[in-house]
């Protein structure tokens, strides 16, 4: 369970809800702003309190990148320290990077910066057309299967999971196996690039390899759902249709029973390649780009440029 905002450590009473939900036998994490809240006095009181893990947002490789991105001067540095000071106090760090045409040839410096933290999970997010995100540019589908390809070809470096882009776990499943992957997908002007600024920051040492992480198998409504700070449900955080409330319903029967939830869990009545996709239960497309840009959420998700082998 991820407590999160706005920025959660305005709540006084954090250390309760964390402790309540520990006893509950959830494991609790935090996403909060960096702001002067966020300090290592409160960071033991709510580790203390048994909260597990804490996710940070960095957009840019730099202070210059990512302060511009989130509009506030100084927040990388400040996100540094909150970073080191994460680990110190002893949470497993997850760093959230969003991905825009403006900011995808920073991700090889941002890789450097989460390797160097020590972080546990890299969480990727490709911009919804909602709310802040139409402000920002978000990517071709033809550039997020470059960039995913890319998140590929480096996650044995550190676990990585993509937000709003489940085809990932198509991307996945297709070079499973593959002994010449290049051949196999060939490698366009975008992922070159990323490959290039790869190979050049991180000179040195040669990172430690893992095996690769299976991408975690969740979607909208599938493993997820979002509760607000009123206390209604939605099936992810980017995709504002209400299911219920938990002030009137369980959040399990919200869960269980809500229409669109059932309908999001049945991926044979989804429109389009997605409908009629051989890679529809395990990825299912984003939802919320898929109501962004059509107003429905079980459309064909326009992110995606694949063409189903059955279609
Ligand atoms: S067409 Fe839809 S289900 Fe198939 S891989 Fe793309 S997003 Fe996923």
């Amino acid at each position: 369970m991820v407590l999160t905002g706005g920025d959660p450590f305005e709540r006084p009473d954090l250390p309760e809800l964390v402790a309540h939900g520990t006893s509950r036998g959830l494991s609790m994490a935090l996403s909060p702003s960096v702001t002067p809240r966020l300090t290592r006095e409160v960071l033991v009181e709510l580790h203390d309190a048994g909260a597990k893990a804490v996710s940070l947002s960095l957009d840019g490789a730099s202070a210059a990148t990512h302060d511009a991105f989130r509009g506030v001067d100084g927040v990388f540095d400040d996100t540094m320290v909150a970073a080191r000071m994460v680990r110190e106090v002893g949470y497993r760090l997850q760093i959230n990077t969003t991905v825009t045409r403006d900011t995808v040839h920073e991700l090889p410096g941002i890789l450097k910066t989460v390797l160097e933290l020590g972080t546990t999970l890299w969480s990727v997010f490709f911009l919804v057309p909602t709310g802040r995100g139409k402000l920002l540019n978000a990517l071709t589908a033809g550039e997020e299967e470059e960039v995913l390809h890319w998140l590929h070809d480096v996650s044995d470096l550190v676990a990585i999971k993509t937000t709003e882009a489940p085809h990932y776990r198509r991307i996945a499943l297709q070079r499973a196996g593959v002994e010449d992957l290049d051949t196999a997908f060939p490698v366009g002007p975008l992922r070159a690039s990323l490959r290039e600024a790869t190979d050049q920051v991180l000179t040195g040492d040669e990172p430690r390899r893992r095996m690769p992480r299976a991408p975690i198998d969740v979607n909208s409504g599938r493993g997820f759902a979002f509760v607000d700070h009123v206390g209604l449900v939605y099936p992810s955080g980017f995709l504002p249709v209400s299911v219920g409330s938990v002030h009137e319903q369980s959040f399990p029967e919200i869960y269980r029973e809500a229409q669109l939830l059932q309908e999001l869990r049945t991926p044979d009545i989804f429109g389009g390649r997605c409908g009629r996709c051989e890679f529809r239960t395990v990825c299912g497309g984003s939802r919320s780009h898929a109501f962004a840009v059509t107003g429905d959420p079980l459309a064909e998700d326009p992110s995606c440029g694949y063409e189903p082998a059955t279609g």
